[in-house]
């Protein structure tokens, strides 16, 4: 088992397991089964009935904990699932705050399902503390909900700032971290009160689960956490439980890569004449670049590059390594064209007053090598640029 002094790396590895009673496995078996014989009436070794219990599950649960630096990890059968639960568990008949510029299914579920529980959701540029302050109503409000940094446009909110906002108001403030990944940057420790992931993406990293987890210190909050999820079903299996578990071990060793190659691609994609604008916090030309250098130790291999709209939709379609593809944070490069893919179900209005237009390219930097990403996606700009009378493309020309 992990001792709670352990740095990171020994955590990603330890946390959450110790040798298998039984025979002395090293690795924590699958515990593929629904239910677990019982000794006498009411008479049990802790393990009932799976939605209830389950080892890997657990281990996978205090692994994470451990990495986010928090008392308790409760996992879901995905990230959304592990939203709502949080959202019924707080905001049961209230008032939530959230950023804006989030992951398009948390969108569709905080404006079009949240509204049938009767919570109330505004949707602010929580970069902003007078907006923020401005959105929370005073009792009414019981959660304040944000992403850093955001997906699509990587626009980075300080989570210290907003904890203190939230806490003023008496509302609870739960961070996405799924872009930045325990590695880089760890809410809790900055104030926040819950975590969320979709361990779908960076933790698990393999591109092979769907999964999601809430993370948390305040032990009736996790209890009352526990109690709705068993009384409601949203539980992950145990073979996605196993293979997150064998994805957290690298986080350590994949993260660095990600984020060296992620700064590769940005520096490449910046200097680039087809491309405009290059959204990514470690570039010096990001607005928030500072505070994002404060709260987190790396940025990610998560960034968005705003192209001219048929050169966006080429490019995507045109790399060889990077793939076509929704989600994010697997050792695969990615890319996609989130108007028509990630946030497609968000209104068009609603799309284009936050910058998601049909130009901007999203990219999901893996752990390939750098140059090989850097010349795939070179050769699929100049690919464009043939196709293209060069006198009516300005955006292509030059360089
Ligand atoms: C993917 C994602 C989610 C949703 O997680 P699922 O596992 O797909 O349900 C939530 N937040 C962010 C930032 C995501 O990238």
């Amino acid at each position: 088992m992990a001792d709670p002094k352990d740095r990171f790396g020994t955590r990603c590895v330890h946390a959450g397991q110790s040798p298998e009673a039984a025979t002395g496995a090293i690795t924590t078996p699958i515990f593929q089964t629904s239910t677990y014989v019982q000794d006498g009436v009411g008479r049990h070794k802790g393990y009932e009935y799976a939605r209830l219990q389950n080892p890997t599950r657990e281990a996978a649960e205090a692994n994470i904990a451990a990495l986010e630096g928090g008392a308790h990890g409760i996992a879901f059968a995905s990230g959304l699932a592990a939203i709502e639960c949080l959202v019924k568990v707080v905001a049961a008949g209230g008032h939530i705050v959230s950023e804006e510029n989030l992951y398009g299914g948390a969108v569709r579920m905080f404006t079009r399902v949240l509204n049938r529980l009767g919570i109330e959701v505004t949707l602010v540029d929580t970069r902003d503390p007078g907006a923020l302050r401005r959105a929370i109503r005073p009792g009414e409000t019981l959660l304040v909900y944000l992403e850093t940094p955001t997906n699509p446009l990587m626009r980075v909110t300080d989570i210290a700032a907003a904890a203190r906002i939230a806490h003023g108001a008496g509302a609870l403030l739960c961070v996405d971290n799924t872009f930045a990944s325990p590695y880089n940057q760890r809410p809790l420790e900055l104030g926040a009160d819950v975590v969320v992931h979709s361990t779908t993406k960076y933790l698990n990293g393999h591109s092979d689960v769907l999964g999601g987890i809430l993370v948390l210190d305040d032990g009736a909050l996790a209890g009352e956490v526990h109690f709705v999820r068993k009384s409601t079903g949203p539980v992950p299996g145990p073979m996605d439980s196993w293979l997150t578990l064998r994805g957290t071990k690298t986080l350590h060793v994949r993260m660095p890569r990600h984020n060296e190659n992620g700064m590769r691609v940005a520096e490449f994609l910046q200097d680039h004449p087809a491309v405009r604008t290059v959204h990514y916090p470690g570039l010096l030309s990001h607005p928030d670049h500072d505070l994002a250098g404060r709260q987190m130790r790396g940025f990610s291999g998560m960034l968005s590059a705003e192209l001219a709209a048929g050169d966006a939709k080429r490019l995507a379609e045109g790399t060889r390594i990077f793939r076509l593809a929704e989600s994010l944070g697997g050792v695969e490069s990615m890319v996609c064209i989130p108007s028509l893919m990630t946030h497609a179900s968000v209104p068009e209005p609603e799309r284009l007053r936050m910058g998601i237009t049909d130009g901007l390219a999203r990219f999901s930097v893996g752990i390939e090598d750098g140059a090989d990403l850097v010349e795939d996606l070179d050769r699929a700009l100049r690919s464009g640029r043939r196709t293209r009378n060069r006198r009516t493309s300005p955006a292509l020309t030059g360089g």
